[in-house]
């Protein structure tokens, strides 16, 4: 988790670091509000949920990452995720939160523009639920890319939800790719830390030829946008095998600091202090999403978003690393407050200069395209045609192949199976995203468009969606 508390750090610092990994699209009011806000939030987190983040001497031991000016991470080893979900599942117990498991979220019911409730599937049984305010908190979409270091449960159901209810959706031709994951041989991905690459690992090619600083001066510590797209295009080279090479870091610091990584490697008989690790790029982070005000509200009254599911306006085209734990700390406090002190709404509201539907072109028709049969040739045509690297006329193909696909579903029956209504959601969210990638006309943080490779003033402004 980001946080500018170390000596020689500042707030304003971070806020340069964040504005400059947003590519011009980040919100500096909103920026400002997380690093400001941020010192006092991680203090009541750490009081409030008890996470012990790694500490020398009495001083947190802050962590570097790419993008980022100075060691700024809190961490609890390369397990930091891991502990905090713990930490914070064993806090609700505590509290004696209600939790009701296993419920799945089909549907935001709203009266005008303001919501009165949602629709859960619990058990096979269909229940609708009433309520003033709804908090979705429903994650990121990596599960509609091939390779992903996402949970099987980001599929982007709540962004599509709240779409299809009326929310206005953002910045989604955004989606962040971690340059270096490894596919374990049982076919899991792994996330490989940035924080490894702080650490003085390097990055290879089947060779042993370092590439990364031919596309960056910063080397192995540019931003993740800048590296999957070095990967990319090396990948492309003959087939090139990428390694990430960790033979000049400490043996002691690896096992101390990288514990995680090292032990799962391990586990299938590889020494990462000994030899290279074959890396892939994969689907990591959405930048865009539910579009909110400074206290997480939605322009449906009632409806709050927070964490991945979201689109404060902190993260612009690119989120610098560690920020999105930091963003779910500080804008999460500030819409539980605003419901608690039943503050009047205020609402989103979009400023003149934001797209709002942006005609598309896609020349072809319908006809011309076959459907997606399933989840898994939905993620291929993802990968392929709306991934790190994109171009008109592969975006528009998906677009077209998913607009056939959704035309034919509902010609069907109402669908209650679970696995079919994420399959939904799942259409509904990428083409939202292909669409996204199609109007931007242009390269800025991590969207890459082949035909248009250069950022383009034109573009600094924010592509958002809403149901008419
Ligand atoms: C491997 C990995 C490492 C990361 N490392 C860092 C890091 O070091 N620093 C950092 O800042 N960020 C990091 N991130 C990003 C960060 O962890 C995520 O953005 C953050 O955890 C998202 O939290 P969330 O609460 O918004 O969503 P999640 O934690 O994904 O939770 C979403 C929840 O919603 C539920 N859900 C989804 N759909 C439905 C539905 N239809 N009905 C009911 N429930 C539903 C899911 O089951 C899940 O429980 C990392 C991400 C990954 C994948």
């Amino acid at each position: 988790m980001a946080v500018a508390l170390g000596k020689d750090d500042s707030t304003e610092l971070h806020l340069k670091d964040t504005i400059e990994s947003g590519a011009g699209i980040s919100d500096e009011e909103i920026v400002r509000i997380l690093v400001s806000e941020a010192k006092n939030r991680v203090e009541e987190f750490i009081r409030f949920v008890g996470v012990q983040f790694e500490r020398k001497n009495e001083e947190f031991d802050f962590a570097l990452e790419g993008g980022h000016s100075l060691p700024r991470i809190l961490h609890i080893r390369d397990k930091t995720g891991e502990y905090i979900q713990k930490s914070l599942v064993e806090k609700a117990m505590r509290e004696n939160i209600r939790i009701i498991e296993n419920a799945f979220l089909l549907k935001i019911v709203t009266e005008e523009s303001y919501v009165i409730g949602a629709e859960v599937m619990l058990n096979g049984e269909h229940i609708k639920m009433s309520a003033d305010n709804i908090i979705l908190a429903t994650g990121g979409s990596g599960q509609l890319y091939k390779i992903t270091t996402n949970a099987q449960t980001a599929t982007g159901d709540g962004i599509a939800i709240a779409y299809r209810a009326g929310a206005v959706v953002s910045n989604l031709e955004f989606v962040q790719f971690h340059p270096t994951a490894t596919i374990l041989p049982d076919g899991k991905v792994r996330l490989i830390t940035e924080a490894i690459r702080g650490a003085g690992a390097k990055i290879i090619n089947d060779r042993g030829e370092r590439f990364v600083c031919k596309y960056d001066e910063r080397c192995e510590l540019a931003t993740r946008d800048i590296i999957s797209r070095a990967i990319y295009f090396e990948m492309q080279k003959k087939n090139t095998r990428i390694y990430l090479d960790l033979r000049d870091v400490p043996e002691e610091k690896i096992k101390k600091e990288f514990e995680g990584f090292y032990e799962t490697m391990a586990r299938y008989r590889k020494d990462i202090t000994k030899e290279p690790i074959e890396i892939v790029p994969a689907a990591h982070y959405m930048n865009g999403g539910i579009r909110v005000n400074e206290f997480g509200q939605s322009n449906l009254e009632g409806l709050y978003a927070i964490g991945e599911a979201s689109c404060t306006g902190v993260h612009g085209a690119n989120r610098l690393a560690s920020n999105s734990l930091l963003e779910a700390v500080v804008f999460s406090s500030r819409a539980v407050e605003a419901i608690v002190n039943g503050a009047k709404w205020k609402g989103l509201r979009l400023e003149k200069k934001d797209l709002v539907n942006p005609p598309i072109d896609l020349g072809k028709h319908l006809e011309d395209v076959k459907i997606i049969k399933d989840v898994n040739e939905l993620k291929e045509v993802m990968w392929n045609k709306v991934g790190i690297v994109r171009e008109g006329k592969t975006l528009s193909e998906a677009i077209l192949r998913i607009k056939k696909t959704r035309d034919k579903i509902n010609q069907q029956k109402k669908i209650f199976d679970k696995k079919q209504l994420e399959f939904v959601n799942m259409l509904d969210l990428s083409e939202l995203i292909a669409t996204a990638a199609l109007v931007r006309e242009e390269s800025r943080g991590c969207h890459y468009r082949k035909d248009f490779p250069s950022e383009n003033e034109k573009w600094k402004v924010t592509i958002n969606f809403v149901l008419q």
